[in-house]
């Protein structure tokens, strides 16, 4: 990518080309494990659509792709303790195979909460993948990340569609919050 991207209060964690490599890896595995299958992948927005946009372009088959938004953490930086559902998806997901697409999985609250609200829509099945998974503790350990991109230290990260009050979405690599005061 030829846009130098410059903040003093960041810190590269994944840059643009691991991201990449591994994104790349983990279409490869999704494509293996639905061929043949009617897959739909579930972006929820906002922070998965960097991701999704990528990942989708390295699964070879015939998938389709619907989007949800939802609110958690607004625009603080802990969690707000529920979900609410700010857009529906626009098909029905009877009969299908579904992967939700997240940017990141913190303490899980959003994901457990999205498999309780549409696993009651008689999909075939519904798997989830996450670009970035956090340590912290599960609040709901029953929760199961399908296809993770990395494993990442306990810090707040933005960029690859990660933001900090709206901002940084458009950062091609992940990076992290030196001093989250100064944001
Ligand atoms: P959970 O419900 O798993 O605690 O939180 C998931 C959501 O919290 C993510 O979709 C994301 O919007 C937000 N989130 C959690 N950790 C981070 C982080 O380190 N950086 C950013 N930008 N958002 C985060």
């Amino acid at each position: 990518m030829a846009t130098e991207f410059t903040d003093s209060n960041l810190e590269t964690l994944y840059s643009a080309a691991q991201i990449s490599e591994r994104v790349a890896e983990l279409g490869a595995e999704i494509a293996r494990d639905y061929a043949a299958k009617d897959l739909v992948f579930i972006g929820i927005l906002k922070g998965s659509c960097i991701f999704l946009a990528d990942l989708i372009r390295t699964v070879d088959l015939r998938l389709t792709i619907d989007f949800m938004a939802v609110s958690s953490y607004k625009d603080e930086k802990v969690s707000s303790g529920d979900v609410e559902i700010l857009k529906d998806l626009t098909n029905p997901i009877r009969g299908k195979d579904v992967i939700i697409c997240e940017d990141i999985v913190d303490t899980g609250l959003t994901l457990f909460r999205l498999l309780e609200i549409l696993g009651s829509r008689g999909a075939n099945s519904i798997k989830i993948a996450t670009l970035l998974d956090k340590p912290a503790p599960r609040l709901k350990k029953e929760l199961k990340i399908d296809y993770c991109g990395f494993q990442i230290p306990n810090k707040f990260v933005v960029g690859y569609g990660l933001d900090a009050a709206g901002r940084y979405r458009n950062l091609p690599f992940i990076g992290v919050v030196k001093n989250p005061d100064e944001l």
